[in-house]
């Protein structure tokens, strides 16, 4: 028994040190290790095979929306990056720059991408002549560097990898509506692969994107109440345009700017879904991105038959197109359990010389910790694939109910410091001057993360008590 109860004794309390439980997690199940230089990771396999099919499922759907993959080179010119004022502004403290190559001095330093815009809008620029070569809408998978000072994995590193998509477009109209409608893409996304329920909406001026005429966020609540920025998408306006000259000649004839916007997820959305869904005994992972969604684990797997059919049935469960894995090493059953629990994986099958007698198996769901004897071997490949379903809408749900049990209203300081206190995000009214939004963070640590623009109906200003321009979830942030 000691030995099967190692791994939860390994892992931090969640609810007593949910930080150390976080770390304890994503060591300990080996989704990643930390680089040799300070604020790296190295993902290793188990948490890059969560990224590749958050990356595949994405992929697909930008490509549904007709975006086309390009790849960009890492480094930028130092003098691109001072053409918009605001984004040099913005990135200035956390880029890492070249100054020696090739054992000599740069005549001009290279900055290493902390985001593309500025070297996209260089080629972008180049690209486009006329209306006939809009709208342009390319996407990129890169790894960016932002050198950070306090750094976790996941979320917060100074290399991570992500995808950011970039779009031009002939109008302010067009180029709003396609941010708006990859918010959206996003916001699904998160709630069928993730299982992971978003606040959408608009940010602030503090808080949006340097260069950036609007920046559009989607917010996750996680098991602690807290708030992880889980995407965003940004409308550039004509600023990008003008600094980067991507100019074009219109229908009629005459020269304009063109509108830019741009979109970005990144390995973040690992850390996002650790502190959703995870619990006491380590991870839960949804089923459209677990690595192995099904563990098999053979009972007496000495016995004659046994590994033979857990075989058999691997191969079935693959052929229905799910990510199955036979634990035939030489651990204990009870040893397999732990790890594999640890591990987060959706569905565990126990498969022993009396199963494989009666045509029968054992199946344990990782999300509720139910087992259940009674699935026929026969049907198992509809019955598991149900039950993959099962899992992932129980997971979604859970998590939506918790975050709408924590959305509370406040229209003091005081409210909102009791509410952010007790773990939850605080809707409240905000006149839209930024010394508020200042004193909130000076006052309970809490930043506006977005409007809530379904329902903009709290009437005063929770800071100065002067008339509400919006509705706004506060919150505390990773
Ligand atoms: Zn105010």
């Amino acid at each position: 028994m000691a030995k099967d109860n190692q791994f939860v004794s390994q892992i931090a309390d969640i609810e007593a040190d949910f930080p150390q439980w976080y770390t304890d997690v994503v060591l300990k199940t080996k989704l990643v290790d930390y680089g040799p230089v300070k604020g790296t990771m190295v993902i290793r396999p188990y948490g890059y095979a969560i990224w590749e099919n958050i990356r595949r499922e994405l992929d697909d759907r930008f490509k549904a929306a007709g975006v086309e993959n390009a790849y960009f080179p890492l480094l930028i010119p130092m003098s691109f990056m001072t053409k918009e004022a605001e984004h040099v502004e913005g990135f200035a403290p956390e880029v890492a720059v070249v100054t020696h190559a090739g054992g000599a001095k740069l005549e001009e330093p290279l900055v290493v991408r902390p985001t593309s815009e500025t070297i996209i809008g260089h080629m972008m620029g180049k690209w486009v002549e006329s209306w006939r070569d809009l709208p342009l809408r390319q996407n990129q998978w890169c790894n960016v560097m932002r050198w950070e000072k306090t750094t976790r994995p996941f979320l917060r590193t100074s290399e991570f990898l992500w995808q950011e998509g970039h779009g031009v477009f002939e109008s302010g109209e067009e180029a709003e509506s396609e941010t708006l409608s990859m918010l959206a893409l996003y916001r699904e996304f998160a709630k069928n692969v993730l299982c992971m329920p978003v606040l959408t909406g608009r940010k602030t001026e503090k808080e949006k994107f340097a260069g950036a005429v609007a920046t559009f966020g989607m917010e996750a609540m996680m098991h602690d109440g807290k708030s992880l920025q889980s995407g965003t998408t940004h409308y550039m306006g004509q600023n990008f345009a003008k600094a980067f000259n991507i100019q074009f000649t219109g229908k009629d004839g005459a020269l304009d700017y063109g509108y830019t916007m741009s979109y970005g997820v990144s390995t973040r959305l690992i850390g996002a879904l650790i502190m959703t869904h995870g619990d006491a005994r380590g991870l839960v992972l949804p089923p459209p991105v677990a690595p192995v969604q099904v563990v098999i684990v053979p009972i007496a797997q000495k016995k004659e038959g046994v590994l033979e059919a857990c075989a058999a049935l691997k191969a079935r469960l693959q052929k229905a197109g799910m990510r199955v894995k036979v634990d035939d090493t030489d651990n204990s059953p009870g040893w397999k359990f732990n790890e594999w629990e640890m591990k987060g994986v959706p569905v565990r099958i126990e498969l022993g010389p009396r199963d494989i007698e009666n045509g029968k198996m054992t199946v344990f769901r990782r999300d509720t910790l139910e087992k259940s004897d009674g699935y026929l071997l026969s049907e198992a490949e509809e019955r598991v694939a149900e039950l993959l379903g099962e899992i992932s809408a129980a997971l979604y749900a859970k998590a939506e109910a918790r975050m709408k049990e924590r959305i509370v209203n406040a229209s003091s300081l005081e409210e909102l410091l009791r509410g952010v206190d007790g773990g939850n995000f605080v809707r409240a009214g905000w006149c839209g001057e930024r010394a508020c939004e200042d004193k909130v963070k000076e006052f309970a640590q809490a930043t506006a993360r977005v409007f809530d623009e379904e329902h903009n109906d709290m009437p005063v200003c929770l800071c100065c008590g002067k008339k509400a321009a919006h509705t706004v979830f506060f919150a505390r942030a990773y």
